[in-house]
C-alpha cells in the first residue's frame, strides 16, 4: 500500500455499527459495536479508529435512516425522525467529524452498499444499477454512473404498495402503509405471517414461493421505472437458500417478455459480491470518492 491514503468506513445500523479502515475491499482493521445510545455508540466507534493507530484521511458513513442529505439544510447529516429510541435528531456527521478531527461524508446505508458493489463488486463496469436489500427493512438505491439521485431526499423503494397475492391473508406489518413491500416481504413480515423467523422456515416451500412473488412484484416496478442493467439483491432474507432463483423465475413470468426485459435473468438479478459486508465496504468507497476523487 505504501503511501496510499487510508480511510475509515462505518456502517451505522440500528442493531450494530461496523467500523473498518482501508481503501479497498481488503480491510485492514475492523470491528463491530452494538448500537446502544448515540453517545456510547459514537465514542466506541471513534475510539476504535483512534486506537488502531492508523492515520485516516477521512471517514465514510453508510447509515440507517431516515437521514437529512440536503447539503443546504441546517440539519444536513442528521438522523431525522427514526422510531429507534434516543436516536431522533442525532447529528451523526459532525459528531464524528468533531471527535475524530477528519472530514466525514454520509449517505444512506443502501446508497453506500450500492456504491461499493458498483465500484468493486457485482455492479462493476455497468452504468445503471439498482441495489436492493431485504432485511429488517426493505430499501433500494439506484446508481447512474456511480451517483445516486437522492441527494435531495432519498427514495423509499421499500414502501411501494404491492398487490396482495391470492392465498395471502396477512394484513401487512408496515405501520404506515400495511401492505407495502416492507410490510409484506421484509424479515419482520415473514416472522409475523408465519409465526417464526425466516431462518427457521427453510423447509416450508410455500413461505419462499410467496416471498418470491412479492419480491418479483417489486422488481417489476423497479425495472419499468428505472431500467437498470442489473439488480443486486441482498440483505439477510436473501440468504435463504434458493430464494434468489425463485425470484428470477417469478420475475420472468411477470414481465412476460415485455419492456426492457433482461435477456439473461441469472445475470440480471445478482447476489451482492460482498454479501453482508456491502455497506461497510461501501462506506470506504464513499470516503475515497469524496476525499480522494477515486
Ligand atoms: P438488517 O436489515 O437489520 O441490517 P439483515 O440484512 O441481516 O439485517 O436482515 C435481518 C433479517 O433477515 C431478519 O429479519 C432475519 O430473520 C432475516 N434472515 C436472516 N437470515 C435469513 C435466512 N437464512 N432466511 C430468511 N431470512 C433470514
Ligand atoms: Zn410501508
Amino acid at each position: 500500500m505504501g503511501s496510499e491514503k487510508l480511510f475509515a468506513g462505518i456502517e451505522a445500523g440500528g442493531t450494530k455499527w461496523r467500523v473498518a479502515i482501508g481503501r479497498s475491499p481488503e480491510l485492514l482493521a475492523d470491528t463491530t459495536i452494538a448500537t446502544t445510545d448515540p453517545d456510547s455508540t459514537i465514542s466506541a466507534c471513534v475510539e476504535f479508529i483512534r486506537n488502531s493507530g492508523i492515520p485516516v484521511e477521512g471517514t465514510g458513513i453508510a447509515a440507517f435512516g431516515p437521514l437529512d442529505l440536503d447539503p443546504n439544510s441546517n440539519t444536513y447529516g442528521f438522523l431525522t425522525t427514526t422510531p429507534k429510541p434516543g436516536w431522533s435528531n442525532t447529528n451523526i456527521k459532525s459528531r464524528i467529524e468533531d471527535s475524530l478531527g477528519v472530514p466525514v461524508v454520509i449517505d444512506i446505508d443502501v446508497g453506500g452498499a450500492a456504491l461499493g458493489e458498483w465500484r468493486w463488486g457485482a455492479g462493476r463496469g455497468l452504468d445503471n444499477i439498482l441495489y436492493v436489500t431485504v432485511g429488517t427493512g426493505f430499501g433500494g438505491a439506484s446508481l447512474r454512473e456511480g451517483r445516486t439521485f437522492h441527494e435531495l431526499g432519498h427514495p423509499e423503494m421499500g414502501h411501494i404498495t404491492v398487490e396482495r397475492e391470492k392465498t395471502d391473508t396477512f394484513p401487512g406489518s408496515c405501520p404506515f402503509h400495511r401492505s407495502c413491500l416492507e410490510g409484506m416481504a421484509a424479515g419482520p413480515a415473514i416472522s409475523a405471517r408465519w409465526g417464526r423467523p425466516g431462518p427457521e422456515l427453510s423447509e416450508r416451500l410455500e413461505v419462499w414461493d410467496l416471498e418470491a412473488r412479492y419480491l418479483a412484484q417489486g422488481m417489476q416496478t423497479y425495472i419499468y421505472t428505472l431500467a437498470p442493467q442489473r439488480i443486486i439483491l441482498g440483505g439477510g432474507v436473501m440468504q435463504q437458500p434458493g430464494l434468489l432463483d425463485m425470484v428470477r423465475k417469478r420475475l420472468e413470468e411477470r414481465l412476460a417478455g415485455y419492456g426492457p426485459a433482461p435477456s439473461d435473468v441469472d445475470n440480471f438479478i445478482a447476489a451482492p459480491e460482498f454479501g453482508q459486508d456491502a455497506g461497510l465496504i461501501g462506506a470506504i468507497a464513499l470516503a475515497r470518492r469524496q476525499f480522494e476523487g477515486t
